[in-house]
């Protein structure tokens, strides 16, 4: 058995990223070109375009592209694609460029050039009509929405010429990975049935559970990490990382389980990013991609199993990697063990059940969390970190503290 097809009707990976020669003939050109800054959303999806996990898309999409992706969740040419990959920019910067000329892409983070792209196309957007479709409601609060808010008021399209990655290989070193990197390393241990597990959390035994249950069923798990922006207060990257190879280390059989991370910034689209997910998890050769509770869903915009729904609604052949639903997971002192709402008949009380905001209130005041709802060793990483914060960090109840 093979592993699962990159998508697209050409079942070919195609990273845009440029080599050798080429890369450095480009980098001089771009250095001549108008630049047109990017955010930090718009770079992690150009990064992904770079690398081949956003194939097979060849750069920022056109009104036509725009339009059925938001509409009929595709493109033009018929392919299947659930959240639009549009990059904006001011009308005064639009005014000034002409259609088919060369631009240079600047993340607006680092000033580093990231690509060169031709432009095609300049058009406009209705960004409600996007949010509602996108994220089903335009609330200012949704932090997805308010970034296509207050994106520019024209988006450019055309394809692009990837010059770099940015900051992840050096950063995350070892732990970012191109989708043929995942590939060959699941080759390489022999998997051809890999189920994904998105996180952008550190990793208690609920997350241990979902992931012990898709190793019984495939061949192995991936952990996929994001490694973009997030919310404020979210832990960063660096201690998720020590706490899931911690983790690991101690309670995975060796071999059953890789980690790998991905450029991209969290949009908050819950069943729609759900579909986004599984799409590119099928380019890092995933076959499955785990959907718990309120998956990729933040306060109360998405119900809890929403995430699940949608691949029973999308068109059979939409997508080779599949939904591996599994139901909200807790410790239980009845059952005594872990479980989840489909396995323990037991009653909310019995259950040991902590909101991300009230674990990071205990943590940060060094009170004792039950090794129950995390493992020890990974406790004591999260703990050092929230007493080292010279500032305590602010832990606000608001609405989004409980997305998982
Ligand atoms: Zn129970």
């Amino acid at each position: 058995m093979a592993l699962v097809n990159p998508h697209g009707k050409e079942k070919k990976l195609k990273p845009l990223l440029l080599e050798g020669d080429k890369l450095k003939e480009e980098k001089e050109r771009a250095r001549t070109l108008t630049d047109v800054m990017m955010t930090s959303r718009e770079t992690g999806d150009l990064i992904m375009m770079g690398i081949g996990g956003f194939t097979p898309i060849e750069g920022f999409m056109g009104y036509e592209d725009w339009k059925g992706v938001c509409d009929e969740y595709k493109m033009t040419d018929g392919t299947f694609w659930p959240i639009p990959i549009t990059l904006s920019t001011t009308k005064g910067n639009a005014d000034s460029i002409r259609i088919g000329e060369d631009v240079a892409l600047v993340d607006e983070e680092s000033a580093e050039i990231m690509a060169t792209m031709t432009v095609k196309e300049k058009y406009t957007i209705d960004k409600v009509h996007e949010c509602m479709k996108v994220f089903g409601t335009d609330d200012i609060e949704h932090p997805g929405v308010a970034k296509v808010m207050a994106q520019g008021e024209v988006n450019l399209a055309g394809p692009v010429k990837v010059l770099s990655e940015g900051r992840f290989p050096e950063e995350y070193k070892g732990v970012y990975m191109r989708p043929e990197e995942s590939r060959k390393n699941f080759e390489d241990k022999g998997w051809s049935t890999v189920a994904a597990f998105q996180t952008r959390n550190p990793m208690h035994r609920s997350h241990e559970y979902l992931t012990k249950i898709a190793i019984e069923i495939c061949d192995g798990v991936y952990i996929h990490m994001l490694l973009g922006q997030l919310k404020a207060g979210d832990i960063p990257a660096d201690i998720r990382q020590t706490s899931i190879d911690t983790l690991i280390e101690n309670y995975y059989v060796k071999d059953t389980i890789t980690v790998g991370g991905y450029p991209l910034d969290m949009r908050y689209a819950g069943p729609r990013e759900a579909l986004l997910h599984a799409l590119f998890r099928q380019n890092f050769g995933c076959s499955h991609l785990i959907v718990g509770r309120d998956h990729a869903g933040v306060g109360d915009y998405y119900g809890p199993f929403d995430a699940q729904k949608i691949f029973d609604e999308i068109p059979e052949d939409a997508l080779e990697t599949k939904p591996l639903k599994i139901d909200w997971t807790f410790y239980c002192y009845k059952c005594d063990g872990m479980a989840s709402m489909k396995t323990c008949p037991h009653s909310k009380e019995d259950r040991l059940i902590l909101s991300g905001t009230k674990l990071r209130k205990m943590l940060s005041e060094g009170e004792d969390v039950s090794d129950k709802f995390s493992r020890p060793e990974v406790l004591k990483i999260l703990s050092e970190y929230y007493q080292g914060l010279s500032e305590k960090v602010e832990i606000k109840m608001h609405k989004y503290a409980e997305g998982a």
